[in-house]
């Protein structure tokens, strides 16, 4: 049986924490859909066509990935994509309430998949899109952080 992995988020931008965690559910997974959320409660600084082009840079040397963009509810992306599997990362404690929460939700819309929390390799494990959106805004150095597109185009839309 293929095992088809959902990854929702904002992605806003892809960092190199989702893709460490991209990489390792290929390793379990036999395809792993990156979903980007076009409508979110947070208000992003990159559209959602302009957050797919970066993942779609950022993930080409992987194999096994997929990225498209979803609007409205996860369950019915999931079900569009015959996904079972919800993958979600992991980074500290502080993120497993809400995951929980996200989880518990997801299990009642879509009975039929199971929420699977990676966690990162350590060095990635304090980095966010929002950490690093507020360095390059600063001036500040993000080439650790994400691709050097994304790096880019980073400085042009935030440098204040
Ligand atoms: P959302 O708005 O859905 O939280 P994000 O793009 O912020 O979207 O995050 C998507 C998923 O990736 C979440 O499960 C988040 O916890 C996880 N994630 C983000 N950054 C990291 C990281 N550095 N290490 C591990 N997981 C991460």
């Amino acid at each position: 049986m293929s095992i088809r992995a959902i990854y929702p988020g904002t992605f806003d931008p892809i960092t190199c924490g989702h893709t460490d965690i991209v990489s390792r559910a290929t390793r379990i997974f036999d395809r792993v859909i990156v979903a980007i959320a076009a409508s979110t409660s947070k208000k992003t600084v990159f559209n959602v066509t302009e957050r797919a082009a970066f993942a779609r840079t950022a993930l080409a040397e992987i194999d096994k990935v997929e990225v498209c963009t979803f609007d409205g509810l996860l369950a019915n992306a999931a079900r569009g994509h015959g996904a079972t599997v919800i993958l979600r990362g992991l980074r500290a404690v502080s993120d497993f309430e809400y995951e929980f929460q996200m989880a518990a939700m997801n299990r009642k819309l879509i009975p039929e998949a199971e929420t699977v929390f990676l966690t990162t390799s350590g060095r990635y494990g304090y980095i966010s899109s929002s950490l690093v959106r507020e360095i390059a805004a600063l001036g500040g150095p993000v080439t650790e952080f994400v691709h050097p597109a994304v790096e880019q185009a980073l400085y042009e839309r935030v440098r204040r």
